[in-house]
């Protein structure tokens, strides 16, 4: 059984396939500028010469059937006719309190996911413009949502709730729902496979670390609190994103700079995080270099960034009555040697000792404390996308 993953940006489409017999993949790829001027389609099939196919793709159904094109084609191809994709999973940002788990698209399920656009209005229009676009392409082919805020839909009450007017809840539905769940799902699976223990008898914080950055507390397999909010605003410090603030600062920023809404939530989306407080970049590799060249605002920002994953580690622990591993993932997870050694130090009392040989490694599943550390944390390359294949798999295979 082979399934496309699909994942839709505004002005983006990055696809997988992956052959789900032996959870191989057979080819990758991204669309991009989609709608503007200079789109192009860049595609590698596993084992063959990846392709640049520079076309202008008005919108996401035009780059959809580039993609199609690029899959079937005879000489860089994966397969032989578009008949061989069994089913297409796609990447869902917002499923709301509807959806706690993956689901058959259909026509019900599309009203539910539009309502939902209300709640993530930058992700959601595109991912419901590529499902549409997929439908029309692939008419026979089942089609799967996958939800970033699906896995989160287990925590409890006192987790997700705001200490805000109730009415704001039920009128609303203003309340936690927690993102990068695909994510922490794999990683927390993964996490259980290579500790050799059942996932059931966990407790578990999974970080995932990337230019978008979340938290969770992962209590027998299920996620029990996490950092992001009603929105991927809220929790920990962020490329550009502020994460966690006084929330009186807005009116008072407004008032002292003579912002609008629009303008503060702007900043706080695209100007904070470590751009803001470094001033140099939101890439944690700028950041790290201009730190070690003596740039203190650079150091600052890792400083505040390290602390409020510390942060939250120490919560979530509090949380579920005790840890067994961290585990870091994503871009800066994955990759930065020190970003995890500066996160863990400080920890030793909950059981940690972080071991700097084994964790002077990049992207690879391996455990980087000491034999005798009570708590492991483990560095696990986290894979959405065959996640998302393996949902998809189980609902339409
Ligand atoms: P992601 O959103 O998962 O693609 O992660 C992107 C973030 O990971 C960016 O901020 C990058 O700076 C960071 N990143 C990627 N590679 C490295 C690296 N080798 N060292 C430090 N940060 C990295």
């Amino acid at each position: 059984m082979k399934v496309l993953v699909m994942n839709c940006g505004s002005s983006s489409l990055k696809y997988q396939l992956i052959n789900m017999e032996n959870e191989e993949l057979l080819a990758k790829g991204i669309a991009e500028r989609i709608g503007i001027e200079g789109s192009f389609v860049k595609h590698e099939t596993t084992g063959k010469e990846k392709v640049l196919i520079e076309e202008s793709m008005a919108d996401h159904k035009v780059a959809i059937k580039f993609v199609i094109e690029a899959l079937t084609h005879s000489q860089h191809g994966a397969i032989k006719s578009m008949d061989e994709i069994a089913a297409v999973g796609h990447r869902v940002v917002h499923g709301g309190e509807k959806f706690s788990g993956s689901i058959i698209i259909d026509a019900e399920v599309k009203t539910v996911l539009e309502e939902c656009s209300e709640l993530a209005p930058l992700h959601n229009p595109p991912n419901l413009m590529g499902i549409n676009a997929c439908q029309e392409i692939l008419p026979n082919v089942p089609m799967v949502g996958v939800f970033d805020t699906a896995f989160h839909q287990t925590m409890p009450k006192e987790s997700y709730m705001y200490a805000l007017p109730y009415e704001l809840y039920e009128k609303h539905k203003i309340r936690r729902y927690g993102f990068h769940g695909t994510s922490h799902k794999y990683v927390a699976m993964k996490a259980a496979e290579l500790l050799g223990k059942s996932i059931e008898d966990l407790k578990l914080v999974t970080c995932h670390l990337g230019n978008g950055a979340s938290v969770a507390a992962v209590k027998n397999g299920k996620s029990i609190d996490t950092s992001m909010g009603l929105t991927p605003l809220e929790g920990l410090v962020m490329g550009t994103r502020c994460g966690d603030m006084d929330p009186a600062i807005i009116a008072f920023w407004m008032e002292k700079e003579g912002l609008s809404i629009a303008e503060v939530n702007n900043a706080m989306n695209k100007k904070s995080g470590v751009l803001g407080l470094s001033g140099v970049s939101s890439d944690f590799r700028d950041i790290e270099e201009a730190a070690s060249a003596g740039n203190e605002r650079a150091q600052l920002a890792l400083d505040v960034y390290y602390q409020r994953v510390k942060k939250y580690i120490g919560a979530y622990a509090a949380e579920m009555g005790g840890l067994d591993a961290v585990i870091f993932t994503a871009g800066l997870g994955e990759n930065s040697t020190v970003a995890r050694k500066e996160i863990c130090k400080g920890l030793e009392f909950l059981g940690i000792k972080i071991d700097d040989d084994k964790n002077d490694v990049r992207g690879k599943e391996t455990v980087v404390t000491t034999d005798d550390s009570s708590v492991k944390v483990l560095l696990i390359p986290t894979n959405e996308e065959l996640m998302i294949a393996r949902e998809t798999k189980s609902l339409v295979g």
